[in-house]
């Protein structure tokens, strides 16, 4: 190790040099991360008192104290699984990421890198060298990535991918609670004429206006509505049955019907939606592939109101384990 001398520059820098002690002290105190030491009961021998600009916390309110205590409970097995494996032998080191609470009761997201420091006499493993750092902003812009990525541009609603892993999330969830999952399958109606008499861009509005109005008829908090392609849209209902997602996709129909967006002369009238709806009960013993069969079941529906003149709902049935 180095460390620079103000009149002579790089010098070499040796463990017994009477100001090493003060040079380690400095680099702490005035490190950006948070340096501290950690002894095998999990409890904080030392942090550095850069922890009172990260942690808003005075090292004497943390010295003595368990790390569990500062780290929010959902990380906590984070925290758990990385010192089993410390403890187990299977490494020295382990870095995590996990938030920690703050003074003032806010979360901030940290970089927890350790590494457990043997006794230097007796060689024993001692207690754990741990430096943590801030990594809110990069944890912030890892999320604003990863919800663009799941969003379709043009309309904003959940894109396929998203859509694709709503539907397996829910249907995971439904066989566990023995529940039902419905699913809303839409295709606007006569949507290449429009385009013809209007423009594709006037068609991409339609497209954001028909998209605004499934959110408002949808709940937001529960319901996953989709672009599931092209002028296609979908919605994963958790927990509804027949009659409940029969209800919604009529209130949805009735919502794009009540935009008034004028079709061109040729089909006349407004621009509507034709909706399938599939309904998948969890009970043993049932055979159907899931979630794909829930998803060809919609279709079929989809195409039955279709082929009953369009701008209206259709519904089908099916039993999966
Ligand atoms: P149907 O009533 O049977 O559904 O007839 P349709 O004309 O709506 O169906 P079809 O599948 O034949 O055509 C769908 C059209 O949707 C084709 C394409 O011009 C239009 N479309 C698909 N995606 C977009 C898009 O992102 N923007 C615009 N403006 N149009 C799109
Ligand atoms: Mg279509
Ligand atoms: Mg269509």
């Amino acid at each position: 190790m180095r460390c620079v001398s103000r009149s002579s520059g790089l010098r070499p820098w040796a463990p017994d040099d009477a100001k090493a002690s003060d040079v380690l002290q400095l680099i702490a105190e005035h490190s950006s991360d948070v340096i501290a030491l950690v002894g095998p009961d999990m409890t904080f021998s030392y942090i550095s008192g850069s922890s009172e600009r990260l942690f808003l916390r005075s090292p004497f309110e943390v010295i003595g104290h368990p790390v569990f205590e500062f780290v929010f409970h959902e990380d906590l097995p984070v925290l758990v699984e990385a010192n089993r494996v410390v403890i187990s032998g299977g490494s020295n080191d382990a870095t995590v990421t996990v938030r920690v609470i703050r003074g003032d009761g806010s979360l901030l997201w940290v970089e927890v890198a350790s590494r457990v420091v043997e006794h230097l006499k007796s060689g024993t493993p001692g207690d754990r060298a741990v430096i943590m750092r801030d990594v809110s902003q990069r944890k912030a812009l890892e999320d604003e990535l990863r919800a663009m990525a799941m969003k379709d541009g043009l309309t904003g609603l959940a894109n396929r991918r998203a859509f694709d892993e709503a539907l397996s999330g829910e249907w995971k969830r439904t066989l566990v609670a023995k529940s039902q999952l419905s699913l809303l399958l839409a295709d606007i109606d006569h949507f290449k004429k429009f385009n013809d008499a209007h423009g594709h861009q006037v068609g991409d509005d339609c497209l954001r206006s028909v998209a605004t109005a499934f959110l408002s008829a949808t709940s937001g908090d529960k319901d996953v509505v989709a672009r599931y392609g092209g002028e296609e849209l979908a919605v994963v209902l958790p927990k509804a049955d027949r009659n409940h997602a029969m209800d919604i996709a009529e209130h949805i129909r009735a919502a794009v019907e009540a935009l008034q967006i004028p079709h061109g002369v040729e089909v006349g009238g407004v621009i509507t939606v034709s909706i399938g709806v599939a309904t998948a009960l969890a009970r043993d013993g049932a055979t159907a592939v899931m979630p794909q069969t829930l998803l060809t079941s919609a279709d079929r529906a989809l195409y039955l109101a279709k082929d009953a003149g369009k701008n209206c709902c259709k519904s089908a049935l099916l039993l999966a384990s």
